[in-house]
Order: C-alpha cells, then structure tokens, then sequence
C-alpha cells in the first residue's frame, strides 16, 4: 500500500527498509526465529549500522536527533516482516533512547545514548509484577540504599527481552507506601547481575526476545544506576507517566500497524492464487468485501497513527490522540487480520504460512502498553467527561 502524503525523507528512509527487509529477514528465516524464540543480534547490528537507532538520540549524544515518526515507519516497516527485530529495534531506540533523553541524569544521558546510537543498546521494562498489571504504582519489588549502593529484592513479569538486554528498566518501592504515587524510583539493573534469575514464559505471540519471569534476590546495584541520578530516588512515578507514554501508545499502534499492513497483503495475494470452483477466490464477492473493507480500515489506521506521531513531533499536546490511535489501531489491526485469516480458510491456520503468525502476534495489541480499556479511561477523563 501507498503512503502517498508522506516526506521525501520519511519515503526514502520507508524504501531503505523494505530492501533491507528482503534481503536480511527472508520469510523463511523469520518463520524460524519464531519458532526458535530467537534475536537476530546481527540484524539488529544491522540496522544500528544504518543509523537507525539514532533516530532518536540527539545529536550531541551521537545520534541524528529525535525524530518520532521516522522511528514509527521504522516500526511499521519491521513489523511488517519480523516482531523478532521490531521488539529489539523498540527497545533500543525507543525504551531505551526516548526514556533515558527524557528522564536520566546528565550523566548517564552522556554514557548511555551514544551506545543506543552506535551499539543499539537496548533494555527491557520491567514494569508488571504477579500481582500487578494496569496498576503499576502499586509494584512490590523493592529496593534500599546502602553506602553507594542499591540493594534490590521482589519480582517482575512478562519482562521481554530480559536476557538480550543490557539493562531492566525496573520501577520498584524504594520507601513506604503513605502515599502510592511517592516513594517509587526506576532502577537499571544488569540482567547477568548476582541474584537475578530469569525464567522464560510461553507466549502465544511476540516471541522473538523471549519474555521472562524475573527474580531478584538481595541483588546489589551501584547507586549510579538509579535513572535520574540521587535526584532520581523516590522520585520515579512522574519519570513513568511523563510524555514518553505518549510516544510509548504509538509504539504499539505502529507494531499493529505493521502486523495487519503484511496479513492484508498476504491475503491479498493468495485470494488471486487460491483457486476454487474454477476460479480465483478474489472474484467472490464475500472475499473481495473482506479484503476492501480491510483496506480501508488500514487506511484510517494509518492515519491515525501518524496524525498522532506529528503531533508529537510538534510537541504539542497529544494525549488524547495518541490514546484514541492506540485503542483504535490496536482494535483495528486485530479485526483486520482475523478477517485475512479468514479469506485464507485453512491455509491461514497453519505454519507453512506467516497468516497464523500474525493472528498470535496481533492478539497482544491491544492489550500492551495500556490496554483499550485503559485507553477509553484516558480519553474519557482527559476530554473531561463528568464522573
Ligand atoms: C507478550 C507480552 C509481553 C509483555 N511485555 C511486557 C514488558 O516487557 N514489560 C512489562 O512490564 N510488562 C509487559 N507485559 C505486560 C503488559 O504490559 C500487561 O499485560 C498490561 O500492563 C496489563 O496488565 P495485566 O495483563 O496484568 O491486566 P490487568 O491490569 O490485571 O487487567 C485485566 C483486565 O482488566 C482491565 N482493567 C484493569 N484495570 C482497569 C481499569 N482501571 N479500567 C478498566 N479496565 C481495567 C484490563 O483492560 C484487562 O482487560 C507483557 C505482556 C505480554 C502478554
């Protein structure tokens, strides 16, 4: 499909991406990284040699400056082919870039973003706990000072990629809980670090960085890796709900994007293919509504993502428009490909092709990053509709 309004700047980068995705992420070898919960690392290195990490990372720290749609077509484009790289690419320039711009010390701005540019470092979020999901303020996984240390104790779940990043980007209770939203501080903690145990989860999707259970067991940390330095303790919540979370519901509506922009496209094809009672199923009209109707839904999605990434860009205020892209896109995109699985019958249930993929991958959206429900709330309460 055709971007037709779009930058020269944002076309080429979107033509680099679609060559590089033929050439360095087969279908066949994408299938297989699935199958095998693996990280293509080189690809990855790959596209940090093309300067694509650096996206968003300011000049001065080594990268081209902050641009977030050209990091949204990035996404798209990934996704369109490999969540395996997408999931790498997202948290490297966006956890880690866009949170450590946004919200770390001097210091560790200056020691950790030219990485991001120039080695895409990447990390994990580890913000969900057993017993927390929406709710992040209430975590339970704590930490306490000692000298120039930090000492960390508690769990986290669903932490993707844990075992190929560098850093887990955790929120934990570093005080008590007189009031919920004080007494919090984000954490860089080594994965490889004494006392953490990582066990794996089983997925039905999204499986290309792994996602862990994670336990922290009287793990010792330098203080220097609390985000936002001594300013930083006890002082994490409004470095979670600052304007990252806006970029953040993006992310996510970009990923979908992606997914639903390969399963239309596939469908697309195969309906020419894919012959019955002597000719192709793209002449019957059910099929062809599927697919038109498809195609217009993409459409709107695809406007409204990049509505929401301009408005970000001009950094004007975008809360309600990233929120209204993440809950419609997110829906969306999910609807539209269980459509294409149906135009596909049988054939889009089994893993000789990538539909089935698809489906497992786009069932996550709209549950990540703030799920719909959590996204109505917003628009409800931000467009200040009476409680
Ligand atoms: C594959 C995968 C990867 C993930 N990766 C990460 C990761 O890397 N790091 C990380 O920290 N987490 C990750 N998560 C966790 C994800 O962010 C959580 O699933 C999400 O925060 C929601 O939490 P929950 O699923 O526990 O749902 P809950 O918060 O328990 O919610 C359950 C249901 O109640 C609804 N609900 C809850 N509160 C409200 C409310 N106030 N109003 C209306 N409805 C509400 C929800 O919409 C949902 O339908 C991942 C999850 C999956 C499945």
């Amino acid at each position: 499909m055709q971007n037709h309004d779009e930058s020269e700047h944002l076309a080429m980068l979107r033509d680099t991406l679609r060559r590089f995705i033929d050439k360095e992420m087969p279908r066949k070898l994408v299938r297989q990284w699935d199958r095998d919960i693996h990280f293509p690392r080189d690809v990855h290195d790959k596209l940090v040699a093309l300067g694509l990490t650096g996206l968003t990372v300011a000049e001065e720290y080594g990268g081209t400056g902050r641009d977030i749609t050209a990091m949204i077509v990035v996404i798209e484009e990934l996704s369109s082919r490999s969540m395996s790289v997408a999931s790498g690419y997202i948290q490297s320039a966006c956890y880690a870039a866009l949170n450590i711009a946004e919200v770390a010390s001097e210091e560790q701005k200056r020691s950790l973003l030219p990485r991001v540019a120039n080695e895409g470092l990447m990390v994990a979020y580890g913000f969900s706990e057993p017993d927390v999901g929406a709710d992040i303020a209430s975590v339970r996984t704590t930490a306490r000072r000692e000298g120039d240390t930090v000492i960390v104790n508690g769990s986290k779940r669903f932490c993707s990629g844990a075992a190929i990043s560098e850093y887990i980007y955790a929120i934990v209770r570093t005080g008590p809980v007189e009031d919920r939203y004080h007494n919090l501080s984000i954490l860089l903690i080594p994965p490889d670090a004494p006392g953490v145990t990582l066990e794996s989860q089983e997925t039905l999707g999204l499986k290309g960085g792994g996602t862990y259970d994670v336990s922290f067991n009287e793990v010792v940390i330098p203080a220097a890796n609390i985000v936002g330095g001594d300013e930083g303790w006890n002082k994490g919540w409004p470095k979670v709900v600052g304007a990252g979370l806006d970029i953040e519901k993006i992310e996510v509506a970009a990923m979908a994007l992606g997914i639903a922009r390969a399963a239309i496209d596939d469908a697309w094809d195969y309906s020419q293919q894919r012959l019955q009672f002597g000719k192709p199923i793209c002449t019957i009209q059910s099929i062809r509504h599927m697919l038109a109707e498809a195609k217009t839904r993409w459409e709107a999605c695809r406007l409204m993502t990049y509505n929401a990434a301009r408005l970000v860009d001009l950094q004007r205020p975008a809360t309600v428009e990233t929120s209204m892209a993440k809950l419609f896109v997110c829906d969306t995109a999910r609807d539209i490909v269980l459509s294409c699985q149906q135009v596909m019958g049988a054939y889009g249930y089994v893993g000789d092709f990538d539909m089935e993929r698809y489906v497992r991958d786009i069932l996550v959206m709209p549950i990540l990053g703030g799920s719909s429900a959590i996204q109505k709330n917003n628009i409800a309460n931000r467009l200040k509709l009476p409680r």
